[in-house]
């Protein structure tokens, strides 16, 4: 009786113990490192939508479980974004641009729907839009934007980015890269920014029509290379095309956007063995 009883409590002594062994296995990982430039109101508030998205799965976000760092682990199909070696965004470092490989846009007044993600603020266009690089030809499906920039130039992330985005027949993607700076008001931005849906994940068509031409710099430098989308699932083999020259918002339009989305960029990924060439 007495052995019995023994027993029972060593049985009972050695289970408790064992949740807490698994539960320190599954997290021998470093914490998440903080981002630096989020304001800490932003941040608090971000934390809340987070509790919530964790109640079904860990969503892929830009901080804390669903951060860049973790990007890979979340789903199978994000393994690129830990195993990937040709991956997305890079410090553009200035080099005297090499000659010959203009890229030809063949853009119009379109219409087009904004779009709440719940990851940027995204211009959906009509079809019609497209651009040649070495004669292939690219259909422009989105634009949208960043907060900082994703690119580095020359080491520094600026204040803001916009992408581009287009597609071959085939399927190949090739972004056209806009570093946005302080200065004066951008119009196409502030009516984009006044269209915004107020619902996450809702799209609002608009009365007004937007020439993806007036979105890109006038003068057309730029850097090239081959990355990777800058969120999951993290495709590599993407044409990235990231102009020399940035173009200007104003503070207050930074700050709208800052409201919505206070830091939305991927950490900057090693070149490895790729080049990136500047063109004009
Ligand atoms: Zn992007």
């Amino acid at each position: 009786m007495k052995s019995t009883r023994i027993l029972l409590s060593l049985l009972l002594m050695s289970s408790l113990p064992a949740c807490s062994l698994f539960s320190h296995e599954e997290t021998n990982e470093e914490p998440p490192k903080a981002e630096a430039s989020a304001p800490k109101e932003h941040s608090e508030q971000k934390e809340e939508e987070h509790h919530e998205e964790k109640a079904h799965a860990v969503h892929w976000g830009y901080e804390g479980e669903g951060g860049p760092e973790h990007w890979g682990d979340l789903d199978s199909k994000f393994e690129l974004c830990k195993t990937g070696m040709h991956q997305s965004p890079v410090d553009l470092v200035f080099k005297k641009p090499a000659t010959g490989r203009p890229i030809k846009t063949h853009y119009s007044d379109s219409n087009v729907t904004i779009v709440d993600n719940g990851h940027t603020i995204q211009v959906n266009f009509e079809p019609g839009n497209y651009i040649t690089i070495e004669g292939e030809k690219f259909n422009l499906i989105q634009a949208h934007f960043h907060s900082s920039s994703e690119h580095a130039l020359s080491g520094n992330l600026l204040p803001m980015e916009m992408h581009l985005v287009h597609k071959s027949e085939s399927g190949d993607l090739a972004v056209l890269g806009v570093i946005l700076i302080e200065g004066a008001p951008h119009s196409i931005v502030e009516s984009v920014w006044r269209n915004i849906p107020i619902q996450k994940g809702a799209s609002k068509e608009v009365n007004f029509k937007i020439n993806p031409e007036d979105l890109i710099p006038r003068t057309r430098t730029y850097y090239n290379y081959i990355g990777s989308l800058t969120t999951p699932p993290c495709s590599e083999g993407v044409n990235w095309n990231v102009f020399n020259t940035p173009v200007t918002v104003s503070k207050e339009q930074i700050l709208a956007f800052r409201q919505l989305y206070p830091q939305n960029n991927r950490p900057i990924q090693p070149l490895n063995d790729r080049k990136t060439v500047n063109y004009k």
